[in-house]
């Protein structure tokens, strides 16, 4: 997506499908659900989340620090650490590593930074088959498509979609039940992982103090891509680091709580290191790629850096009445909705600079939001930066929305007069007069016309 026509055009076409809007309804709206009873369920939820805020507060303060005890607690482990300053650097690390061990075949666990590196495409290139585990995952990779929500990549589509795909690439009869599908994904996996001579897995934490990485997860597929390949990479976002062991439990209480509506997601895995001479399973060797990607300058923005402290667990999406109405696909990166619009002009840059605009500013991912990210206002500082903050504009508007500026701006010029704003607002009140019924005006004229299409519109009044 090269800038904000493009995402205009596809977002106008995604609204139009109301199919889409049926599922997406749907699947966020059951989820909801989940969410509300189970933190109803758990009268600790604010409590929690008011402690896991402060430990990210501490732990993007203290990053350096604690990316180097991390380090040096990985090694000590016998993992092999690398810094990857971007996403190309962390690409050819992975795939370098992959030539050089023989690797034919990568399973990967669930992991949206692997989505951001455009990994896939890279191993693919280099003749090395990368199989999606996870089912979501694997259905879209099926169906040549990226991921459409940062918890649940197939979001938009019906269990029947599902059920025609499985028929078409499986070779199964056309079923639309979940149980036979699940079994028949699980078939097909099974024998891929006993073949891979390489797992690729994301983190959602990793604990500097013990060099833990922490993975959760519901289907036991980061488990196995974990455990049974010789070489496994764990690809993780350096804000992914906490301080301590003990502060992990203040996170799993409200992760899964926010993300599935589950109290614990089905495994959490920790991932010390290697093998060891008396285990019987595990990698050979374990690889930690630590990426950067734009993270440093997110780190130096005094408002910005307030993005690191995100979880991924996928609940903005789920509220966000912009994500509700247009999907993932829309947003044409791989982090959609509210936190991707955030973090995405700086991970993708001009592509994803007009996903700030995306977005009414209603303040429910800030409600929702775990660990309390003040999304709105990080929203409009990255509106500001790219409409020329502090450098040159990174997009340019549509005429529609530059001649709103415009207006906005002049509106603005003249609300710093008083007398000015007195005026005016006597000679709206004098034309709205004859429009107006019980306070409100149900049809406006001309170019106003389209808010009153679905909305009353409060008939202005002057003080006298
Ligand atoms: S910003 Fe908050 S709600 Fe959105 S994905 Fe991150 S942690 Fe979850």
């Amino acid at each position: 997506m090269a800038g904000s026509s493009e995402f205009l055009t596809v977002a106008e076409r995604a609204v139009a499908d109301l199919e889409l809007r049926r599922k997406l309804e749907n699947a966020t709206g059951r989820h909801l659900n989940h969410v509300a009873e189970t933190r109803a369920e758990f009268p600790r939820f604010d409590e929690e989340r008011e402690t896991a805020r402060r430990i990210k507060e501490e732990s993007i303060g203290r990053l350096d620090e604690l990316l180097t005890a991390l380090i040096d607690r990985l090694k000590a482990n016998g993992c092999k650490v690398t810094v990857a300053a971007d996403a190309a650097e962390a690409r050819e690390y992975i795939v370098g590593l992959a030539r050089r061990r023989g690797v034919r075949t990568v399973v990967k666990g669930k992991s949206m930074t692997t989505e951001e590196i455009e990994l896939n495409p890279a191993l693919t290139a280099a003749g090395i088959q990368p199989v999606e585990t996870d089912l979501g995952e694997y259905i879209v990779q099926l169906r040549r498509e990226s991921p459409s929500h940062i918890i649940t990549p197939a979001i938009h589509l019906s269990r029947e979609d599902i059920g025609r795909l499985f028929a078409e690439n499986l070779g199964i009869a056309y079923t639309p039940e979940p149980e036979r599908l699940t079994a028949a994904a699980r078939e097909r996996l099974r024998s891929i992982f006993l073949n891979a001579e390489m797992g690729v897995t994301g983190a959602n934490f990793a604990i500097a103090e013990t060099g833990t990485l922490v993975l959760v997860e519901n289907e036991g597929n980061g488990r196995y891509s974990s455990t049974w390949p010789q070489t496994l990479v764990v690809l993780m976002g350096m804000e992914k680091v906490i301080p301590r062991l003990a502060d992990l439990s203040h996170f799993l209480e409200i992760l899964a709580r926010t993300a599935t509506g589950q109290k614990l997601t089905c495994y959490t895995n920790f991932i010390h290191g290697p093998r060891g001479a008396d285990e019987i399973d595990g990698p050979e060797q374990v690889h930690v790629v630590i990426l950067d990607n734009g993270r440093t300058r997110m780190l130096a923005d005094p408002v910005l850096r307030e993005a690191l402290y995100c979880l991924r667990c996928g609940a903005c999406l789920n509220v966000c009445p912009v994500y509700r109405r247009i999907g993932g696909h829309a947003y044409g990166v791989p982090y959609q909705g509210p936190i991707g619009s955030i973090v995405s002009p700086v991970l993708f840059g001009t592509r994803a600079a007009y996903l700030p605009f995306a977005s009414t500013l209603c303040g429910a991912c800030r409600e929702i939001c775990p660990v309390k990210i003040d999304i709105p206002r990080i929203l409009l500082h990255q509106r500001w930066l790219e409409s020329g903050g502090n450098h040159g504009a990174s997009i340019r508007f549509p005429r529609s929305i530059s001649r709103t500026r415009r207006a906005l701006t002049r509106f603005a010029r003249m609300a710093r007069h008083p007398r000015r704003m007195r005026l005016l607002n006597r000679a709206m009140a004098l034309l709205a007069w004859p429009l107006e019924r019980d306070g409100y005006i149900r049809r406006m004229p001309g170019a106003f016309r389209h808010w009153t299409r679905t909305r009353d519109f409060r008939a202005p009044r002057s003080r006298r």
